[in-house]
């Protein structure tokens, strides 16, 4: 059993709680609104009126509030600074590789051993063994905690020493997710305009995904290797891919539907063809994506 502090009871903050109490944890809860916190107190919480109360007896404190500003406020105060000294703070508040980094350097300075971490899910996957939080930061504190993190999250990770690497994770996983779900929209977009019914649509695109999972795996392939050059391998060059996306782009114009998604598509497609990259593979489109 481990002593644990916890800042913020909200959707999130409320299933970590639980599950650290059902996993026969120690939980020494603070909240903004109190209320939340009394709540926990009914499975095995003790709830606490201020941060600094819920760090006293914590070997390690969690913090799960809503953004860094609302953090920092809390752990940048004298009193809580110091509660945490020589103990493991816990930041799963979701923030950029920056504010990571920050406040890694801050704890480095106030002697508090630090961890950020990346939750891949939402409250109802906590606690199962297959959901995946992210950590980086302090490795020997991650090997010293491990079985209260996999208690968390069953395929929970430790990435790197980077503070920031588990919140650019977070960021590139969550990118890959908006990709589908801004395509979904659009896509379903286009049947509701074209009077296809959205089942008709899901049994055809069961089809077409391994097409689609097959041209993921040769993009990140072909990134990472450098390998962007229209060659016998490649699966459809950018000219090819652009002039299918005209259709698109006809409909949206027909139908009155929003061209902001398939807007992003055509600049980056436009960009390309202009700087000579059409009979290259879509890999090539990479290239576009770094401003400076
Ligand atoms: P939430 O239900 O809105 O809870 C927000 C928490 O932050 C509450 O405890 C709230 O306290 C506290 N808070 C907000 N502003 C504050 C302030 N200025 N000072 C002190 N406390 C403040 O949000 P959530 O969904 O639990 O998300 C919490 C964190 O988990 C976020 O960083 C979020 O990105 C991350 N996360 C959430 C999910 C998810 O699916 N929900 C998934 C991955 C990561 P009050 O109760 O007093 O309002």
């Amino acid at each position: 059993m481990t002593a644990i502090g916890f800042f913020g009871a909200g959707r999130m903050g409320t299933a970590l709680v639980r599950t650290l109490l059902k996993n026969g944890h120690d939980v020494h809860v603070w909240n903004r609104t109190a209320e939340k916190a009394q709540a926990l107190g009914a499975f095995g919480a003790q709830p606490q009126p201020t941060p600094e109360a819920a760090s006293a007896r914590a070997e390690i404190v969690i913090v799960n509030l809503l953004d860094y500003d609302a953090s920092d406020a809390q752990l940048r105060r004298p009193e809580v600074a110091s509660a945490l000294q020589g103990k493991l703070l816990v930041q799963l508040t979701s923030g950029s590789p920056k504010t990571a980094r920050d406040t890694g350097a801050w704890a480095a300075a106030e002697g508090i051993a630090y961890l950020d971490g990346a939750i891949m899910a939402t409250p109802n996957f906590i606690g199962e063994p297959d959901t995946l939080i992210l950590y980086s930061g302090s490795r020997t504190a991650y090997r010293k905690y491990e079985t209260v993190f996999a208690a968390l999250g069953g395929k929970s990770a430790f990435v790197n020493e980077d503070f920031g690497a588990a919140s650019a994770l977070d960021s590139a996983l969550l990118s890959q997710m908006w990709g589908t779900l801004f395509g979904t929209l659009q896509a379903l977009a286009v049947i509701e305009a074209e009077d296809i019914d959205a089942e008709t649509y899901a049994a055809y695109l069961r089809l077409v995904q391994p097409v689609i999972d097959l041209a993921e795996q040769d993009l990140m392939r072909r990134v990472r290797d450098g390998r962007d050059g229209g060659d016998a391998e490649t699966f459809a060059t950018i000219a090819a891919h652009n002039a299918a996306f005209q259709h698109l782009k006809h409909i949206n114009a027909e139908r009155g539907l929003n061209p902001t998604i398939a807007d992003a598509f055509g600049t980056l497609f436009a960009a390309a063809i202009q700087n000579g990259h059409a009979e290259d593979d879509f890999a090539a489109l990479a290239r576009f994506m770094v401003t400076r």
